[in-house]
Formats: C-alpha cells, sequence, structure tokens
C-alpha cells in the first residue's frame, strides 16, 4: 500500500526525508490548494515545487535537518528583479494607504521610499540581517546568498526601472483615477485572498480594487514584460473578486498595468472562452500535482517522486541550487552564459 510506503519511509533512519516523511511534511491536515504560481512552478520544475511547498516548510521545525532547514532559507532568496517588483509595489501600496488616510502624496516622496527600500534592502541582504527579521524590508538576494557578482551597470538598471516605474505611476491616469475615486469604495485587499472554484481551493494575489458605478475594477501591477499567462491571471482575479463582492463576472473589469519602460494599461473582461481556458489548465495542472504526492488524503510528498526540470539552464537561478543535486551538477559543470532571471512580477 501506498500509505505503507510512506510510513516505511518515515520510520527509517538515515535520510533526512525520512524524519520529514514523518513529521511536518507528512499528515498535513490541510487542504490541498491551487494558485498560478503553484502550477507555474510546478511546469518550471516538479523538484523545485517539492522544494518550496513540503521540505521548506518542514525547515521551519526547530529540530529540522539541515536539508530541509536550508531549504527553508533558500526558498526566502529573491532574484533582483523580483526584488525590484517588490520594492515597486510596496511603494505603491504605502502610497495609496497615505492617500486612504487623507495624507499628502508626492512623486519625490515615492521615489525618496523607492531609494530608501533600495538601499536598507541591499544593506540587509549584504550583512544578512535576513537571519534575524523575516519581513520585506530585510531580503535576502540570490546574488548576495550564492556570492554571484553584480557590476555596475546591472545595478544601475535595477535602479532605473525601480525609478522609472514609480514615476509613471505616480504620473498616470491609473493614479489620478484612482486617487479621485471615494476611498469608500476602495476594496481591502487580502493578503492570502482565496476562493473557490468547482469545489477546488484557490488562492490570489492582486494589487488593488475598487467599486465603480455597477463595475467592479481589479489592478494588478507590474514591473515586468507581459507573459502569456496574464490572461489567467486576470480571469483568477476576476472570479475572485466577483465572487467576494457578489459582483456579476461581466461587470468586473481586471486591468493589468505595465509601469515600465512607458506605461501601459490593458484591460480585460472575462468572457466564456478564457473561463474555459481556466478551467482546463486548472485541471491538468492540479491533477498532475496530485499525482506525484505520495499521500493526497494526507498531503505526503516524497521528494523522489518529484522529478527535476530537463532544461539545466533553469539550475543557474534556481534558489535551490544548492541543495539539489542536479543544481549543483549544472552550477558546476554549466559553461552556459548565465540566462536572464525570471522575474516573480512577470
Ligand atoms: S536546481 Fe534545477 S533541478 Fe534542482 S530544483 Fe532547481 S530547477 Fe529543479
Amino acid at each position: 500500500m501506498r500509505t505503507e510506503e510512506v510510513s516505511e519511509r518515515a520510520d527509517t533512519p538515515g535520510p533526512a526525508l525520512g524524519k520529514l516523511n514523518g513529521g511536518a511534511v507528512a499528515g498535513k491536515d490541510k487542504e490541498i490548494s491551487w494558485s498560478l504560481t503553484k502550477a507555474r512552478l510546478f511546469q518550471s520544475c516538479p523538484r523545485s515545487f517539492y522544494y518550496t511547498y513540503y521540505l521548506a516548510k518542514a525547515g521551519r521545525d526547530y529540530d529540522a535537518p539541515e536539508e530541509a532547514r536550508l531549504t527553508a532559507e533558500m526558498k526566502r532568496l529573491k532574484g533582483l528583479d523580483m526584488w525590484v517588483g517588490e520594492v515597486v509595489h510596496q511603494v505603491i501600496q504605502e502610497t495609496l494607504e497615505q492617500v486612504r488616510n487623507g495624507e499628502d502624496v508626492s512623486k519625490e516622496g515615492a521615489l525618496a521610499e523607492a531609494k530608501r527600500l533600495l538601499s536598507g534592502g541591499w544593506r540587509c541582504s549584504q550583512s544578512q540581517e535576513w537571519r534575524k527579521f523575516a519581513d520585506d524590508e530585510h531580503p535576502s538576494l540570490f546574488n548576495h546568498y550564492y556570492k554571484l557578482p553584480v557590476n555596475d551597470e546591472r545595478i544601475s538598471l535595477i535602479k532605473q526601472k525601480t525609478y522609472s516605474s514609480v514615476e509613471n505611476f505616480m504620473d498616470s491616469d491609473v493614479f489620478r483615477r484612482i486617487a479621485n475615486t471615494s476611498t469608500e469604495l476602495w476594496l481591502p485587499v487580502e493578503k492570502y485572498a482565496a476562493f473557490r472554484l468547482d469545489g477546488l481551493l484557490m488562492y490570489v494575489k492582486f494589487d488593488f480594487a475598487h467599486k465603480d458605478g455597477k463595475q467592479l475594477v481589479v489592478y494588478d501591477w507590474k514591473t515586468g514584460k507581459p507573459s502569456g499567462e496574464q490572461e489567467r491571471q486576470l480571469t483568477c482575479y476576476a472570479l475572485y473578486t466577483s465572487d467576494k463582492w457578489s459582483v456579476p463576472l461581466p461587470n468586473v473589469k481586471a486591468c493589468v498595468v505595465h509601469l515600465q519602460p512607458e506605461i501601459e494599461c490593458r484591460e480585460f473582461v472575462v468572457d466564456d472562452t478564457s473561463l474555459d481556458d481556466l478551467r482546463s489548465y486548472i485541471m491538468r495542472t492540479f491533477s498532475d500535482m496530485v499525482e506525484c504526492l505520495r499521500n493526497p488524503a494526507r498531503d505526503i510528498a516524497v521528494m523522489d517522486d518529484f522529478g527535476t526540470t530537463d532544461d539545466l539552464k533553469k539550475c543557474l537561478w534556481c534558489n535551490f541550487r544548492g541543495v539539489c543535486e542536479q543544481g549543483q551538477v549544472a552550477c558546476g559543470v554549466s559553461d552556459d552564459p548565465a540566462p536572464e532571471e525570471d522575474s516573480a512580477y512577470g
């Protein structure tokens, strides 16, 4: 029986995995959920998915084995583009909170905050302050963690991307429209917003939403390039907001705002085609994820069941390259130039 296989491993001393399967990883009484982030990660590399959603969680236990502890540490790593996206999101969020509180806001103030977050975050990452503080203002940057140098040109690109994103937002019609909308119509954005689609628990993370007459407008800020999955992401946001605030789906307008190099706002309304596409994508990716579980009823996962990517270039920029066997080989033997980092913000 499959469950016995897991129990046997769980009780087997030796590999850290055995202990983990008998501990934090095994028997989580938690419903298996779906999100676009999970699906994308699984499709990119199932092993990386295992590290992120299973082993890293076990690594937070005080007596966790070294491999799991390191995995938890690596899960927190941020690539430079991802970090820029987070800084920009934080500045916009703080600016909107100031507007909500009736405080004065200015482009200069927003840029100064972006500069503070960039320089403070860089310093904290270099001095590993993230070991003491587990918040976003104390990031652990991938390049620092793996001792990969960042040249002056790259640093200046990071700054340029951050400042132009903030500046474009502050000068935008989108911001003016939001600031001129009564804050009573602004809708609360939960950190872990969840809803059900066909019974499946789904998580979404959008940036801002407000009511506009009979319509509801939901926004997503992007510092990266447009991605092919944007429509699915917006469909998820529209479904969540429609469900949460009881607004008919055709009355939900989902907007993706690309902040740089030029600001561009694309609006999207869910139709039957986008809904069918999302449904079939969810079914496919969710069943792929569940098939890898040794015991789906108890959400028990075993590392060997999660294969590694065939594309060794992905390993170069994978957070877990320091614990993953394939990652260590790829980083040791690959002569390929490092590819562009992926941005979690599209
Ligand atoms: S290092 Fe490569 S194989 Fe290992 S988890 Fe990361 S992407 Fe997957």
